[in-house]
């Protein structure tokens, strides 16, 4: 990043020192954000649909836009190997406030029962996939029988080291899906092990210009 920060002056360093770790924070804190679109970062993500459909959402600067569909993904039509399921152990109560968050937790006993009341309903819906797959149905439609939030798929993403900080601002805060915000801690414990300069600062001003 500071290297393509110092593109105009014809000037590269080989090695990270103090004056390269100033100019990174004056970067970020300042809002020059282009050096943070150069470094690209891959990862092959497995998670339940319902986390997968709102991932796909981050489209700038991540290689599935329109320009470059490069969202490679598990498809139901190939295979028929024996799908996996989400089945949440703690249950959360809708929130009052907020239409489309949850609160606090079922007691253990109620979540338990819940857990296992969708268990049962995966059960059933695969107990009819492998029936209409036995009949001769195609793959393509016999799916329709998997219960389809809670069903494990599994992707590659490829984003700027920008686009997935930008993920991470919002996929860990407070008002996202319980769930992905368990996948975007995981992704901020792999960037900060790869890019521990801008980590540092980025743990200091979440939002660049800021
Ligand atoms: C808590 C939460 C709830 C959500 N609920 C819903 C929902 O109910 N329904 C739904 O469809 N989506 C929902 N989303 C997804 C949300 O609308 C965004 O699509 C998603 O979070 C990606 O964020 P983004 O657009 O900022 O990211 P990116 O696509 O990475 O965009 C990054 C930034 O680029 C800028 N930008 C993007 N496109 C343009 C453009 N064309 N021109 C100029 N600037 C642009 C914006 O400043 C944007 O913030 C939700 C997201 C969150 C975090």
């Amino acid at each position: 990043m500071v290297n393509a920060a110092r593109a105009s002056y014809g000037v590269r360093h080989t090695t990270f020192d103090e004056r390269d770790r100033r100019l990174l924070r004056y970067l970020w804190v300042h809002g020059h954000t282009s050096p943070f679109y150069h470094p690209k970062l891959q990862f092959e993500v497995s998670a339940p649909l319902m986390v997968a459909r709102q991932w796909w959402k981050h489209v700038v600067d991540s290689a599935h836009t329109m320009e470059t569909p490069a969202w490679n993904e598990l498809s139901r039509r190939y295979t028929v190997a024996e799908p996996t399921f989400y089945i949440p152990a703690e249950w959360r109560r809708a929130s009052a406030t907020n239409k489309q968050a949850s609160a606090e937790p079922l007691d253990p006993a109620a979540s338990s029962r819940w857990a296992d009341r969708l268990r049962a309903h995966v059960e059933a819906g695969l107990a009819l996939y492998r029936e209409a797959l036995a009949d001769g149905i195609a793959a393509e439609q016999a799916r329709a029988f998997l219960p389809a939030n809670i069903q494990y798929t599994t992707w590659y993403w490829t984003a700027s080291l920008y686009a997935v900080l930008h993920f991470l601002r919002l996929r860990q805060h407070a008002d996202a899906q319980v769930e992905i915000q368990a996948y975007a801690r995981a992704i901020a414990g792999i960037v900060a092990d790869a890019f521990p300069e801008t980590w540092a600062v980025v743990r200091e001003h979440p939002e660049p210009g800021r």
